[in-house]
């Protein structure tokens, strides 16, 4: 049988070669999802920054090291979790990702999500979330554990939007927000587990 990370392999090649997403000119490289592919938690970030770029691993820069302090803190290890982005290439100056951009990646991240197919997927920030609840607002739904449908994926999917690391970072208490937040991760995975 295939196992899931290879079947990431053989998507992460196609789209390397294939994806139309005109940052692909400007950045170093594309950055993969990286993690446990057998893991029941997926992270999707925004964007790669310039660590990132320059490693081809998400999450690597100042933003990465407080996420995996907060992973740390529940208990997990980042080698046994998935994180991804929406976008895979890396705007110039960070700027955020452009909606052509966004729609360029998104069939490598559905695909992705759909070999995957964790129990929770973690948003990290608005920009994820969006992706999948458009209406929402991160300000309003952070910490809250949604159940949505999405076509795409097949059956109904939880998710639980976060603010971004990124922009916690330097915010009192958009940090102290995203760390209590992030401690809801494992009572999200035990009601997951209890209503399948
Ligand atoms: N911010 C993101 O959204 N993704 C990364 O990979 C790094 C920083």
């Amino acid at each position: 049988m295939v196992s899931k990370q290879e079947q990431l392999d053989i998507l992460n090649k196609y789209w390397q070669e294939n994806c139309t997403c005109e940052l692909r000119k400007t950045a170093t490289q594309a950055v993969f999802g990286n993690g446990n592919a057998e893991s029941e938690i997926v992270f999707i970030g925004e964007a790669p920054g310039k660590k990132e770029d320059e490693g081809g691993i998400p999450f690597v820069g100042a933003a990465g090291k407080f996420l995996d302090e907060m992973v740390e803190n529940i208990g997990m290890k980042r080698e046994n979790i998935y994180i991804t982005n929406i976008v895979k290439y890396r705007p110039p100056n960070n700027r955020d990702p452009e909606p052509e951009e966004k729609e360029a990646c998104n069939e490598w991240l559905i695909t992705e999500l759909k070999i995957i197919s964790p129990k929770l997927i973690v948003f990290l920030g608005r920009h994820s979330m969006l992706r999948f609840f458009p209406t929402e607002k991160i300000s309003e739904v952070h910490g809250k554990l949604l159940i949505k449908k999405i076509p795409e994926l097949g059956n109904k999917q939880a998710f639980l939007p976060l603010y971004h690391p990124a922009a916690a970072l330097y915010n009192g208490g958009m940090r102290e927000t995203l760390i209590k937040d992030f401690k809801k991760i494992p009572k999200a995975l035990e009601k997951i587990n209890q209503i399948q």
